[in-house]
């Protein structure tokens, strides 16, 4: 089973999205177990400040090395001596965040996400702890939490346990390469459209190979880039 630990300034921001849904009933029913841990905690700071002003002058605040370096030691210590944790900086300058890269990091059995707040982390911080970037896309939010819960997000639900079966996630958008085929429910009609006759036929055969030559029509035409 995956362990995922979290550090961050905001560990409420964090348990209020993987408290629910999908992931919630995961993490209860211990197909995955993630932590999220306040970086504040492991201040040494009498007035609990975990960042100061850049040296070099700008504006914005930089978040300090030893606050984030005890509570990545601290994630450390409660894993165990053996674990050998992938450590990773959610960064705007890191490697973009895809599918592939989702799958790998789904076969680790721990990862330890930083997210960075303000103007960012003191850059010594991540080279002590040699931590590799990852982005979730060319723009820039104004905290490491969202893009960390999209990638937590993303490898939880390639554990077993977490999504029905494999099919569920396997035949998706990116899994192979492609996108997916268009999706429908009831009614079978609505404001005059109908769903394609080949999904009520119950013709198995058919439908896969409807639903195949969909995924190949829809990336033709939304991401030709991909084929
Ligand atoms: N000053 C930094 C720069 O220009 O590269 C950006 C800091 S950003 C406002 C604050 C934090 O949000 C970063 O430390 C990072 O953890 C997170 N962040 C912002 N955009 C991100 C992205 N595209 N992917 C991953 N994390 C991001």
């Amino acid at each position: 089973m995956i362990r995922i630990n979290i550090a961050t300034l905001f560990p409420a921001m964090c348990e209020a999205f993987l408290s629910e849904s999908i992931i919630g009933r995961a993490r209860k029913a211990g197909a995955v177990e993630i932590g999220c841990h306040d970086i504040r905690k492991y201040t040494l700071d009498k007035h609990r400040r975990v960042d100061d002003k850049p040296f070099g002058g700008g504006t914005g605040m930089v978040m300090q090395a030893q606050p984030i370096y005890d509570c990545v030691m601290s994630i450390i210590q409660e894993i165990g001596e053996n674990a050998r944790p992938r450590l990773i900086y959610m960064s705007p300058q890191g490697r973009k965040l895809n599918q592939q890269l989702v799958k790998e990091l789904a076969e680790e059995d721990d990862l330890i996400i930083l997210c960075g707040h303000y103007e960012g982390v003191d850059k010594r911080v991540l080279d002590e702890l040699e931590f590799e970037e990852i982005s979730v896309g060319d723009y820039v939010v104004t905290g490491g939490e969202l893009p960390a819960l999209m990638l937590t997000d993303a490898v939880c639900r390639l554990q077993p346990g977490v999504l029905p079966n494999e099919d569920a996630y396997s035949k998706e958008s990116h899994y192979n390469g492609l996108l997916e085929y268009p999706q429908y429910t009831r009614p079978e009609e609505w404001r005059g459209r109908k769903v394609p006759e080949v999904l009520l036929s119950g013709h198995h055969e058919n439908i896969r190979k409807w639903q195949e030559q969909q995924s190949l029509e829809v990336t033709r035409e939304k991401r030709p880039d991909m084929l």
